[in-house]
């Protein structure tokens, strides 16, 4: 069965906008049996209607690095906590991070430190994270 991938490129700005263009990879594709012989390809105008810049459609198996979660599945498997895991192969790549309604300019606190940002910064503060 064919797989579906997306192959995000580099984000682009208009303005205040932002938008992040990305790729349509379809690898495993098998084509079908008895093809028309003048009939458009299956994929044919997909890209323009969901928005992507290409289409890229493979028989073969095509891995796309950026997609490759297996790292973060496994240390997400092997951990058995619920939350964050500081010392997974990960860690250090991921960092969770919460907003402080005490900073004037809402600080995005590392959630590790949040506790210790409050006692130090807004020690008159009950903590909401804590
Ligand atoms: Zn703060």
């Amino acid at each position: 069965m064919a797989r579906l991938q997306i192959l995000e490129l580099p984000e682009v700005f208009v303005g205040a906008a932002s938008e992040t263009p990305f790729v349509l990879v379809i690898d495993q594709w098998e084509p079908p049996p008895y093809p028309g012989e003048d009939g458009p390809h299956p994929y044919e105008g997909i890209a323009e209607k969901i928005g992507a810049r290409a289409v890229l459609v493979f028989e073969e198996t095509v891995e796309i690095p950026a997609n490759d979660t297996t790292a973060y599945l496994e240390s997400v498997a092997g951990c058995g906590a619920t939350g964050p895991n500081f010392a997974s192969p990960i860690a250090g790549r991921v960092e969770v991070r919460q907003p402080c309604p005490y900073c004037g300019d809402r600080q995005m606190i590392p959630r590790s430190q949040f506790t210790e940002h409050m006692a130090r910064v807004h020690p008159e503060e009950d903590s909401p994270g804590a």
